[in-house]
């Protein structure tokens, strides 16, 4: 079995296709960069993103991020968003910024709504939001994205039941190579199915004690979805 408490940062690289996991911690933080010789992408922009880059890459390819991926909107998935925007205006940020969602994520659209009341004057550069509403591929500095759904859910308010949250992972392909993340999910086809003959499979094992749960997968159910794939890793593993 692959080892589980990795140290962080994890880092895989194909020719110019890399992509570094500065963590991956339940309820604390996720935060990862994916570039190639043209693109700089964040998927899951959690607290401490913008420290973990600035120490890592710096301001000169922090200023390159063109567009963010968002799998949910639990706070360990967008706790840096609000410092990262800032910083890009600081840094005088001219190009657009999309930010890709799940359709319904109502906590990035609740820091985009509360971002723009207090920056819109000043602020350097544009910010798109793009709620994905479906599982169509589409194309970003010659990247194909394609998002699909999976399973992921909370707590309900009488703290006993769950309901499901909006939720995606994405396939990131590049010249021939693909990168498929599944974000936070119960174990679920569309996972499998495109985790499969990726090059790198990033698979969250975030079952407490390894349990069975309708939240995440354990490390047994994570691990038989990441050997399908040519490489993985197995993320969100609790701490
Ligand atoms: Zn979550």
């Amino acid at each position: 079995m692959k080892t589980i408490n990795q140290k962080y940062p994890l880092i895989w690289r194909k020719d110019d296709f890399f992509i570094k996991i500065y963590s991956s911690i339940p309820n604390i933080s996720t935060g990862i960069l994916i570039t190639t010789d043209k693109a700089t992408f964040i998927v899951d922009p959690g607290d401490g993103i913008l420290r973990d880059l600035n120490k890592d890459v710096g301001a000169v390819t922090i200023l390159k991020v063109s567009d963010i991926f968002i799998s949910h909107g639990h706070h360990d998935h967008i706790g840096g968003v609000w410092s990262l925007l800032t910083y890009l205006s600081v840094l005088r940020k001219k190009s657009a910024l999309n930010i890709y969602y799940p359709k319904g994520g109502k906590e990035i659209e609740s820091i985009y709504h509360a971002f723009q009341k207090v920056y819109r004057k000043e602020l350097s550069y544009q910010i798109h939001l793009q709620p994905l509403d479906n599982e169509k591929s589409f194309r970003r500095e010659s990247i194909t994205i394609k998002p699909f759904r999976v399973n992921h859910r909370e707590l309900s308010s009488d703290g006993i039941s769950t309901e499901p949250v909006p939720s995606l992972g994405y396939k990131f392909i590049y010249d021939s190579k693909s990168i498929c993340y599944g974000g936070d999910t119960a174990y679920c086809g569309s996972l499998v199915k495109h985790a499969k003959d990726s090059d790198l499979a990033i698979v969250e094992a975030g079952a407490k004690n390894n349990t069975v749960s309708e939240l995440h997968m354990t490390i047994e159910q994570a691990t038989q979805i990441g050997k399908t794939a040519k490489d993985y890793f197995l993320v969100h593993v609790p701490e």
